[in-house]
């Protein structure tokens, strides 16, 4: 992955009245500074070959997961197993009934399935069942005819693929059960967030959210 940031982006040479002089493209005043080169970065859609939809609401170190778990390259069991690692089982880690992968995880397993659920229901959004990340993510992307909702949607259900991986992480790690409905307030609150100071919705108020989500 690749940002693609060019170095004449970041710094200029200029001819001043006592000699060349070097600009910094980043800031109002042309001074450097590591913090302006820092939101350069985190603001700049990654260059990469996929048909993947960067949001700008939702946080890169985000993005870039629900990108590499819809590419099947996420630290599930499996994929570690496949990668040489010993595990002491292959068996999913929240419902123990079938292999952990990646769209098991975040999407067919029965505690991921009743999040996607309650998440839809308060989106009223409908939709039929989901196996794969993928088949999430196309089904957001081309959900509803309004470009703006759309994104919100889209950014709600990165939301919640990452909160469901956080939960499981919760649980392998912690062993910590946190219930879906847990899961489900968490992501609505933190899609929130991001869509609010992210997006630069500074109107968008917690009342709004619930209705403009409906
Ligand atoms: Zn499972």
């Amino acid at each position: 992955m690749k940002k693609n940031i060019p170095v004449c982006s970041v710094f200029s040479k200029h001819q001043g009245p006592t000699g060349e002089i070097w600009k910094c493209g980043l800031t109002p005043d042309d001074s450097y500074s590591v913090c302006a080169l820092r939101n350069k970065c985190d603001y700049r859609t990654p260059t990469i070959d996929s048909n993947f939809q960067w949001i700008k609401e939702i946080p890169l170190k985000v993005s870039c997961f629900i990108w590499r778990a819809q590419a099947g390259r996420i630290p599930t069991v499996n994929e570690l197993s496949k990668r040489g690692v010993y595990v002491e089982s292959l068996t999913c880690q929240i419902c123990e009934e079938i292999e952990e992968c990646p769209d098991h995880t975040l999407v067919a397993c029965s505690y991921a399935t009743m999040v996607t659920e309650g998440i839809l229901r308060w989106c009223r959004v409908q939709a039929g069942s989901f196996h794969k990340v993928n088949q999430i993510l196309e089904f957001a992307a081309k959900w509803g005819s309004c470009s703006k909702r759309r994104r919100i949607f889209m950014a709600i259900c990165y939301c919640m693929l990452w909160s469901i991986w956080k939960a499981r992480n919760d649980r392998v790690f912690n062993n910590n059960r946190l219930p879906p409905d847990k899961v489900i307030d968490i992501v609505k609150s933190m899609s929130f967030l991001w869509v609010k100071n992210r997006g630069k919705r500074k109107e968008l108020a917690w009342a709004n959210w619930s209705l403009l989500s409906r």
